[in-house]
């Protein structure tokens, strides 16, 4: 099968995140056609093996590709349209799954190369606790010694035939923020007698947002406050998102909000509870590894653009806690639009772009 049917089947049957059934067993059928060995991880996922002609099978060299869906309606018009109404891949996992098929189609006839070759395809990206987590839970490499692990994103900030790299830091690290204030609500006109909760929540919004530099982020996308115009509640909540680039900040933010909570419930005579949720780890690229991928794109002819970080998040950060690792940024064209839209439409031209980088690289690492 070709890529572009590939990606195209997928398109049209997306599923959310770790309810990828269809989506794994039509990859394992896939495979199975091609005579790649594959079995499931990850409970939706699929874990593919080939092993090259010679060399010390223990080292090994995995592609990653995520392959979960969203909860959006899509608005393409396109023959290969969702056909799962209100679930669409709207952040191009379908694109990553059929360049990671092409590139082991490609390397299986070979397989002129030395070591093992892993493929994941992992559920679950876009929803804590990440598929990512619970790939390496099950501790597939256990008994090798993984030399890379490479993964991409599609990005319609980059022209098809370019790649974004960024050696060292790339992505942020994810935490869910839920606050929530308690007090002494009642009658909004006799102050004496109440805890104006909701001034002691804005005043704890306030304070948040005031955490944010060039290293951290701190928003809060959701403040509910069911009182009226003359009640004030005896609750308030809020939720956000804190999001940083390295575990030594990820700390100091955390310890900030918590004692800036403490100051507001001076002030206010409230209780406030700080809950953070521990979402993806920082992506940290292998810096040797991002100069090693910029010299191979260049030897292909693939153009390539040294990126900034970026303060979005992605599971693939618990793979470069682990291994050395390089994720980089596979370019779309503007037209695509922006992901997670209902109508974002990457250029299918870019496969065969995904597909070169990813198959050099793999066979540069291998046969080192
Ligand atoms: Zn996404
Ligand atoms: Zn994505």
């Amino acid at each position: 099968m070709e890529s572009v049917e590939f990606r195209r089947e997928l398109h049209k049957h997306p599923e959310l995140s770790f309810q990828e059934y269809r989506t794994q067993q039509f990859i394992l059928d896939a495979l199975a056609a091609e005579g790649i060995a594959a079995e499931r991880i990850a409970s939706t996922g699929v874990l593919a093996k080939i092993e090259g002609r010679r060399g010390n099978l223990k080292r090994a060299v995995v592609l990653r590709a995520d392959i979960d869906a969203l909860p959006i309606v899509e608005q393409n018009d396109v023959a290969y349209r969702s056909q799962n109404e209100g679930v669409m891949h709207a952040c191009g996992h379908d694109m990553h799954a059929a360049v990671l098929f092409g590139v082991l189609c490609e390397l299986n006839k070979e397989r002129n190369f030395e070591g093992t070759l892993f493929g994941i395809f992992q559920p679950g990206e876009e929803l804590n606790p990440g598929g990512a987590s619970l790939v390496l839970k099950e501790e597939p490499f256990k008994d090798y010694a993984v030399a890379a692990v490479i993964g991409e994103h599609v990005d319609a900030h980059l022209e098809v035939g370019e790649v974004g790299i960024c050696p060292g830091v790339f992505m942020a690290s994810n935490d869910e923020l839920r606050l929530y204030v308690k007090g002494r609500g009642g009658h909004a006109a006799r102050r004496a007698e109440i805890n104006d909760t909701v001034t002691a929540m804005a005043d704890m919004v306030v304070r948040s947002t005031k955490l944010n530099t060039p290293d951290s982020v701190v928003s809060v996308g959701r403040v509910i406050a069911e009182g009226a115009t003359n009640v004030i509640p005896d609750r308030v909540y809020a939720e956000g998102t804190m999001r940083t680039f390295d575990e030594v900040e990820r700390e100091h933010i955390q310890a900030l909000l918590r004692s800036n909570a403490r100051e507001v419930e001076q002030c206010y005579g409230v209780e406030v509870v700080v809950d953070i949720s521990h979402g993806y780890p920082s992506v940290k690229n292998d810096v040797m590894l991002a100069y090693e991928a910029m010299i191979v794109a260049a030897d292909e002819g693939i153009a390539v653009r040294e990126m900034q970080r970026l303060t979005t998040a992605e599971d693939f950060g618990y793979y470069t806690e682990r291994y050395p690792s390089l994720f980089f940024r596979l370019g779309v064209g503007a037209k695509a639009g922006g992901s997670h839209t209902a109508t974002f439409l990457p250029d299918e031209a870019a496969l065969a772009v995904g597909e070169r980088m990813m198959r050099r690289m793999a066979l540069h690492i291998l046969n080192k």
